[in-house]
């Protein structure tokens, strides 16, 4: 992760200094605050801010005039079968304010989750840093056959080695041309910086504060900390997912319970779970599934 001495000092010092306050505070979410958690060669995830807690889901759902929160297991109750019934608005009173440091790529994909606020640094009026994702190479797979859009075999050393010679070489290269087409301050003919920056390939690494609240957020994370989900986006995910876990246990739990480790079946898969519970051979051709829903469908049995 690369945190400069100064920006480690920065976040010492939020850290170390603390006010009295009377709104809700998560102990949990507190033990993470500011702090930079590494993900990738140079990200990190931090939490900057952030508002409510278990309480407050519940405290929403009973729109009440205290606290409104019960006992222990009553609140927790009441999260789950907010949960299970996608009653997501009293999640939404809780929010969580991150900044991220992500490759560009990876920030594409992000960006596509637009219920949350972001704001992006300026590469046209900053420079960029000369930092750029180059992945371990267990992580070099070759294009997955089954998936078109995932990975397969690892590649073999050779093939691992050319690609990471690739990616250094066309980083440090096209990194060389930025800064000369930047130039020096002062200096005539200095390309504008937000012209200057069409030359850096995706793997560059951007940041930004990205503000969401929580029903939102586990809309993320559930896509997003999938196996399906891309794995260089997937790890921010996992790294969210900790924090999360910290910061509204109970809301977190039935969200693993029910998002992340449940499943939705269709009338067609449910009606096929029934068959199969009276003793049922099905099969997929009877079980009116096609063949790719059937394979999902199996996946999930087994
Ligand atoms: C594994 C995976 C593969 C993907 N592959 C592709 C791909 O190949 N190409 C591609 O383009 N994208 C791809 N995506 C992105 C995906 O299609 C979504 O854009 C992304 O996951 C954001 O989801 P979202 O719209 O639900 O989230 P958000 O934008 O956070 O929206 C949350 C919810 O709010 C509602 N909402 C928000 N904005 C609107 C709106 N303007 N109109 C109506 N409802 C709205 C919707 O109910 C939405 O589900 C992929 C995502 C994943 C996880």
């Amino acid at each position: 992760m690369s945190l400069t001495p100064d920006q480690q000092a920065e976040i010492e010092t939020l850290r170390s200094t603390s006010v009295p306050t009377l709104r809700a505070v998560s102990e949990g979410m507190e033990a993470h605050l500011y702090k930079a958690y590494p993900v990738l060669d140079h990200g990190f995830v931090r939490v900057i801010d952030y508002m409510g807690d278990d309480a407050a889901i519940c405290q929403a759902a009973r729109v009440s005039y205290g606290k409104g929160t019960k006992s222990v297991q009553n609140d927790e109750g009441l999260i789950r079968y907010l949960m299970r019934h996608w009653h997501s608005t009293p999640f939404e009173m809780c929010e969580i304010k991150l900044h991220v440091k992500l490759p560009v790529f990876v920030a594409r994909q992000w960006i596509r989750h637009r219920t949350a606020n972001v704001n992006e640094y300026s590469a046209r009026y900053s420079i960029l840093d000369r930092e750029f994702y180059i992945p371990q190479p267990e992580q070099l797979a070759a294009q997955s056959v089954i998936n078109n859009q995932g990975r397969g075999e690892p590649l073999s050393a050779e093939a691992s080695a050319r690609v990471l010679e690739i990616l250094k070489g066309d980083a440090a290269r096209c990194y060389d041309h930025y800064e000369e087409m930047i130039g020096k301050e002062g200096e005539p003919d200095n390309l504008a910086r937000e012209l200057a920056r069409m030359n850096l390939p995706a793997n560059i690494y951007t940041q930004w504060y990205w503000k969401v609240d929580l029903h939102n957020l586990l809309h993320f994370l559930r896509l997003r900390a999938d196996a399906h989900a891309q794995y260089e986006i997937r790890v921010y995910a996992d790294e969210i997912c900790k924090v999360v876990a910290d910061w509204v246990p109970a809301a977190y739990s039935a969200f693993e319970d029910y998002r992340m480790g449940g499943a939705t079946l269709s009338s067609k898969a449910l009606d096929v779970v029934k068959r199969m519970l009276k003793g049922e051979d099905v099969t997929q051709e009877s079980s009116g599934m096609s063949k790719g829903e059937w394979r999902e469908f199996r996946t999930l049995l087994d």
